[in-house]
């Protein structure tokens, strides 16, 4: 493999590695709550971002319809502006012809009587001398008023051409009014009047009323100067003030009268909000009419939709999560608490601990079903195996040869009839037996013949336990023991008679004694079971007056003095 290529493959591996023990540990912190969120959320993540696109979208194209709406609105209002000024055009156009055509005073006449009265916005059309003399006027009050000194008048004289003026206060009644001029001179050159016409700035404030009362809408007609002209009803307070010392307003009279455009539209944004104008020049004049719709407050509407439905959005994204919560707590978290507590409970012994199926969800019952049926079986085998330990406890216990106790079950029945016999205060007796030359049977009979010599002894010690209601058991070898609760030495004694009477009494030829018979040889002791003596004690005595027995000649019974010298030695040697 070239060196590249190895190194390639290695990182490969590597990084899946990584990848692989990333997810470990992801899956360490993520607990089936947070999973359940994670999904809940990436469910609704997609209809979510869905809804905020097409919320922006509805912004975004509601700000560009407004946007159209108010340049056309600004359009048609030129539009509309411009005819007023063409009539105001015509009318002083044919005043000029009148005069041309006529002397000063038929003129007059003619135009008193030709004002037509579907032009409102005219108010007054004069005729003026050279040298700015009202000669005549539609309105009387303004005879013989001069206005050489108006600018927009010498214009008309110097270009001899039509001539709009700024915003003026009038002569006669200092309103504002806006003047437009036309020199005879323009028709018939010998004639230097002039025709004026004054012209009303409410109406053009009354053409404009279809721009005002809509919130964020500034509209405005200005002079070349920047002063207004005209606005709608609602913002009339500007009519008069110059643009320029409305701070706002300010900077779209600079790009209005700074463009070279007549009509146009421009988004700026203001110091505190975005903008958009349009502006439109009147026809023929230096007036201009400006529209700015401020887009905060003509999207503040849908903003506020927007907003709300961002808190929809919101709440619904809490309560699928808070659902999604609810229900992995429901659904999963408490039956696996439920399954998890009867486990810990059946651990911890209750064996009868099972799993309510009612309270779990459908999706758990096999499991439960599952748990319940091992709970079942796990106590059936428990019981089982306690059944089975008894019977081995007991088996332990028990001789299979002679059918009695063993030397361990005689052992735990004498310390339990010690007890017994110290809390009732009544005489304990222990016998212990033995078989005489019994080395010497299995040498003449075979170790087989020994065994069944032994059951048949067993047999009759169990029948002499019946009847004493005592208690047999095999000590050991050829050796066995009864032991007598509740019986005194010499009942005992008795006993221990009845046992070498009864074993003599099967016949069973034992040619190398020296009885020509199995016999047994028995030692008795009894005793007052105290504080101060061991059930070992009472054995060792048992044991020693049998080896007196024994040393007696065999066949015989022996008592040992135990009881009577307990209290002086605690032990003594068989009498
Ligand atoms: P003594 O009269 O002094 O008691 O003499 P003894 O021969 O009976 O005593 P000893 O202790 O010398 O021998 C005991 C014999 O018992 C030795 C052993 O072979 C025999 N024996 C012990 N247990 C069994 C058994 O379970 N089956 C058989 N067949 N023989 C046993
Ligand atoms: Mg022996
Ligand atoms: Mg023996």
């Amino acid at each position: 493999m070239k060196p590249s290529l190895y190194l390639a493959v290695w990182g490969e591996r590597m990084s899946g590695v990584t990848f692989s023990r990333n997810r470990v540990k992801l899956k360490k912190l993520l607990g089936i709550r947070a999973r359940l969120a994670m999904l809940a959320v990436l469910l609704v993540a997609p209809l979510m971002l869905d809804r905020v696109r097409s919320l922006e979208d509805a912004r975004a194209k509601q700000i560009a319809t407004a946007s159209e709406e108010y340049a056309n609105i600004t359009h048609h209002s030129a539009e509309t502006q411009r005819e007023v000024i063409s009539s105001v055009e015509t009318m002083l156009k044919s005043a000029a012809y009148i005069r041309a055509s006529s002397g000063i005073a038929r003129s007059c006449e003619i135009l008193r009587a030709s004002l037509p009265a579907n032009l409102p916005w005219i108010r007054s059309i004069m005729l003026v001398s050279k040298d700015g003399v009202v000669q005549c006027s539609t309105l009387n009050a303004q005879v013989g008023l001069n206005i050489a000194d108006r600018e927009y008048f010498r214009k008309a004289q110097e270009t001899r051409d039509f001539v709009f003026s700024d915003y003026l206060f009038g002569k006669t009644n200092n309103r504002p009014i806006m003047m437009a001029a036309y020199p005879v001179a323009a028709i018939n050159p010998e004639e230097d009047s002039v025709a004026v016409a004054g012209i009303n700035l409410d109406w053009l404030s009354k053409i404009m009323a279809n721009l005002g009362g809509r919130p964020g809408i500034s509209s405005v007609l200005i002079d070349s100067t920047g002063v207004v002209l005209a606005a709608p009803p609602d913002q009339a307070s500007m009519i008069g003030r110059p643009l320029d010392n409305v701070p706002l307003l300010s900077a779209i009279t600079y790009k209005a009268l700074s463009s070279n455009t007549d009509t146009g539209s421009i988004s700026f944004a203001a110091t505190d909000s975005k903008r958009t104008i349009s502006f439109a020049r009147i026809p023929g004049t230096q007036a201009r009419l400006i529209v700015s719709v401020d887009e905060d407050i003509v999207t503040a509407a849908i903003n506020r939709d927007i907003r709300t439905a961002y808190l929809q959005l919101a709440f619904v994204c809490l309560f699928v999560l808070l659902g999604a919560l609810i229900g992995a707590e429901k659904l999963i978290i408490n039956p696996i608490e439920v399954m998890t507590g009867m486990a810990k409970r059946f651990g911890e012994g209750d064996s009868s601990a099972r799993v309510s199926r009612s309270r779990l969800p459908s999706e758990f019952m096999p499991l439960a079903r599952a748990f319940n049926a091992m709970a079942a079986q796990l106590s059936q085998r428990e019981r089982e195996l306690v059944a089975t330990n008894d019977r081995l406890t007991v088996m332990a216990s028990i001789d299979m040869l002679s059918g009695l106790a063993n030397r361990r079950g005689f052992q735990s029945r004498l310390e339990f009839e010690w007890l017994k016999a110290q809390q009732f205060t009544s005489e304990l007796s222990l016998l212990m037996i033995d078989v005489d030359y019994f080395k010497l049977y299995n040498d003449t009979y075979g170790h087989p013949e020994g065994d069944a010599c032994l059951t048949r002894i067993g047999e009759a010690l169990a029948r002499i336990a019946g009847e004493t209601m005592g208690f047999a058991g095999r000590y050991g070898g050829e050796e066995f023991c009864l032991l007598l609760p509740n019986t005194s030495a010499q009942k005992a004694l008795e006993v221990g008679e009845t046992v070498r009477m009864k074993v003599q009494g099967l016949a069973l030829p034992h040619i190398t004694s020296s009885y020509g018979m199995v016999t047994v040889s028995v030692g008795v002791a009894a005793t007052l079971p105290s504080d101060t003596q061991t059930p070992g004690e009472l054995i060792e005595a048992a044991d020693a007056a049998l080896y007196a027995a024994k040393h007696r000649g065999r066949n015989t019974v022996v008592e040992h003095g135990f009881a009577k010298l307990a209290d002086k030695t605690g032990m003594a040697m068989a009498g």
